[in-house]
């Protein structure tokens, strides 16, 4: 097995880590480090292949892209093995346990505060463009495309995860604040994962929301929850065709929200 794990290391930068054991471990074996701007790639090389290392941090990060790793053993005599990163969409922090700590009193809150389980969609911002793009006037060809939804990356979104979210009522500062004619509402949302503007939320109701803007909540440097601030999307918004499974929402048993 390889244990390798992806953390924040900054602004911007990400610790690529890795121990290697049984099998993988010989005098001889190179680790190549491969980052793509999307899961399914192309992957390209950042470090190539090393000896004694067990870290690498990567700074080479544009700070929009939610970057994506691979891992890949060299050895004498026999062919590389490849192993991909966990979780695309999720980046977990180094937490010591005071900190995870914190996050699960956050997280015991939202669910107990209010909170309820709701569709959480990332929006694609890397990755392959989709048809509706024209590369050479770099504007979208089709208006609503059924694609992509208007993000213009194929696909449009990653596949919804399921969260718990405290969702507020409407205010009008916060409307103020963004400029948005009709009524912005707030969240608070887990640590994990991190949650960015053009985001969807889907309520059982099939209320949905686009995501203006995020407040992370911090504690020692570490996020520990999302402050994050909704606008209504309308019925007659693309958005609204977005595929919701609402059976996912019909119960209360425990949403993947965090450690
Ligand atoms: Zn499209």
């Amino acid at each position: 097995m390889l244990n390798f794990e992806v953390t924040i290391a900054g602004d911007d930068a990400y610790r690529v880590s890795w121990r290697l054991s049984g099998t993988e471990f010989a005098a001889d074996t190179q680790v190549e480090i491969l980052r793509s701007p999307s899961f399914t790639g192309p992957y390209e090389t950042i470090l190539p292949p090393s000896r004694d290392i067990t870290d690498f941090v990567d700074t080479m990060v544009h700070h929009r892209v939610r970057p994506f790793y691979q891992i890949r053993i060299h050895r004498q005599g026999s062919d590389p093995v490849t192993y991909p990163s966990v979780s695309g969409v999720t980046v977990a922090p180094e937490q010591d346990g005071d900190i995870r700590a914190v996050i699960r009193e956050r997280i015991r809150a939202i669910r107990h505060g209010g909170g309820r389980k709701i569709l959480y969609y990332p929006v694609k911002t890397s990755g392959p463009k989709c048809h509706c793009w024209d590369k050479v006037s770099r504007k979208a060809e089709v208006h609503n495309c059924r694609s992509c939804f208007g993000s213009h990356f194929h696909g449009g979104f990653y596949n919804p995860i399921l969260l718990h979210a405290a969702i507020g009522s409407p205010n009008t500062q916060f409307s103020e604040r963004f400029r948005v004619d009709g009524q912005v509402s707030s969240a608070i949302l887990p640590n994990l994962p991190l949650i960015r503007q053009g985001d969807v939320i889907i309520e059982k109701e099939n209320k949905r929301w686009r995501v203006l803007g995020n407040d992370p909540g911090e504690y020692k440097r570490n996020i520990v929850r999302q402050t994050v601030y909704l606008a209504p999307i309308s019925v007659d918004d693309i958005l609204f065709e977005l595929p919701a499974d609402f059976t996912l929402l019909g119960s209360d048993a425990a949403a993947v929200d965090g450690p």
